[in-house]
């Protein structure tokens, strides 16, 4: 019997935050991760600059098939909670946009936050360390890996989601699951970018890196983002068109209003009555980018104002507030920020994210079905199923 009170398998966001808070509360903790450095993805999150929480996080925020399972973990560790521990380490950060909050200088404080936080309770770090198998045993868990077998009460799986593959994600975390008979929730991609193939693909792929700073996407069950979006050389990107993938099934449709919050009709009617010899793609880059405003005449025989009809000038009107786009697919998990679905959150108890078939054994952070929206959501709740974990492993909850 190793002298641990629980292990930890994973060193990102969800389980240095376990392992700090348990070790905060006496606990003596071992993480162990494949990896060859903790914290890799928290390094590239948000251009390097970590959106580690966002300020008006809160349930609504979140994709599950049990949108109310992360209710109580939400609520007992906030973005407050967070932002307070940030300011004790005195780093520097700023609100991008609609309450996202960014590192002014770098990634590397937060990560480098979480392992002073961790060393400070004496929580051991062991990288390089593969898991070969984990079986369940009369006290707790067996567990044999690259750095010797273990025996623990208490097993914490921290290990992530399936995107970015070369940052070391796998799906070790969905395969144990299964093991102990535990249900998982199908997995995709989420926050990723949209591809087109085509006619679509040939009129976007040449606008590559052309952004609209605001526009309304929606998805065909009604949920709508209102940020910017990029063409790329695949199809759409941005942060609009990443909030909407995670919504978005094959085969569906998705709504971009080019011209949000304007009457497009009314502005129309203007344009015909000041400047009617006009071609309508001059006045279009008046509201959009010029080739994008190219781009969406050409498709319909590039016409003047003064040659389109009522119904015609309706039907641009209607176009402008909702370009159909159909995708022929998303990114997938190579540049997917997050996964969608895991471990089914029927299995788990909401309060401490221990197994309810297996006790002993948790699930905090990506690995669980609970997925945010872009903007620091994630890491929000990283950091709260794993506060809420780990003050289970100190016998608190
Ligand atoms: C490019 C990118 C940018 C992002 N930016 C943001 C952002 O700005 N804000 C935000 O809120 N979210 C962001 N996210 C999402 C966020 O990074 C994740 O949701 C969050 O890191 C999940 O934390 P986690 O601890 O559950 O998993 P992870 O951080 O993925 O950690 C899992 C750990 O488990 C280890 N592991 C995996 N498999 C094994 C195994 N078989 N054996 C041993 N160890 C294993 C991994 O090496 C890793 O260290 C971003 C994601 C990406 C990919």
């Amino acid at each position: 019997m190793s002298s641990y009170d629980a292990i930890v398998i994973g060193a990102g966001a969800a389980g240095l935050m376990t392992a700090i808070t348990a070790g905060q509360l006496g606990q003596r903790v071992l993480v162990l991760d494949h990896s060859n450095k903790a914290g890799k993805k928290i390094l590239m999150s948000g251009g390097g600059r970590c959106n580690f929480t966002n300020m008006y996080s809160g349930p609504e925020n979140f994709l599950s098939a049990n949108p109310h399972f992360c209710k109580s973990a939400l609520a007992r560790y906030t973005p407050w909670d967070f932002i307070a521990l940030v300011n004790e380490h005195e780093i520097a950060y700023h609100e991008k946009t609609l309450g996202q909050l960014f590192c002014d200088n770098s990634s590397k404080d937060i990560l480098n936050m979480l392992l002073a936080e961790a060393e400070k309770v004496a929580v051991e770090v062991r990288l390089n360390t593969e898991i070969h198998s984990v079986e369940k045993s009369d006290v707790g868990f067996q567990l044999n890996t690259g750095a010797g077998n273990f025996a623990v009460p208490k097993l914490v799986i921290a290990t992530g989601g399936l995107s970015i593959p070369k940052m070391g994600a796998t799906g070790f975390g969905y395969q144990l699951a299964k093991q102990f008979g535990l249900k998982t929730e199908p997995t995709r991609a989420g926050l990723v970018p949209l591809t087109l193939s085509g006619k679509p693909l040939d009129a976007i792929a040449p606008l590559s890196g052309l952004a609209l700073t605001a526009v309304k996407v929606s998805s065909t069950d009604g949920q709508v983002f209102e940020e910017a979006m990029l063409c790329t050389h695949r199809g759409i990107s941005g942060p609009a068109v990443l909030q909407i993938s995670s919504f978005w099934q094959p085969g569906e449709t998705v709504l971009v209003d080019l011209l949000p919050n304007q009457d497009a009709a009314g502005w129309l009617s203007e344009m015909v009555a000041e400047q009617p010899k006009s071609e309508l793609k001059t006045v279009l880059a008046y509201k959009l980018p010029k080739r994008f405003a190219e781009m969406l005449c050409e498709q319909h025989g590039n016409p003047r104002l003064n040659s389109l009809n009522e119904k015609q000038l309706a039907e641009w009107a209607a176009r402008l507030h909702a370009w159909e786009i159909k995708p022929s697919g998303t990114e997938g998990y190579r540049t997917a920020e997050v996964t969608l679905g895991g471990v089914s959150t029927d299995e788990l108890s909401s309060k401490t994210m221990q197994c309810k078939t297996v006790p002993g054994l948790y699930f905090v952070g990506e690995v669980v079905d609970v997925t945010g929206h872009l903007g620091g959501h994630n890491f929000q709740w990283a950091w709260a199923s794993a506060h809420a974990a780990g003050e289970s492993l100190a016998g608190l909850n």
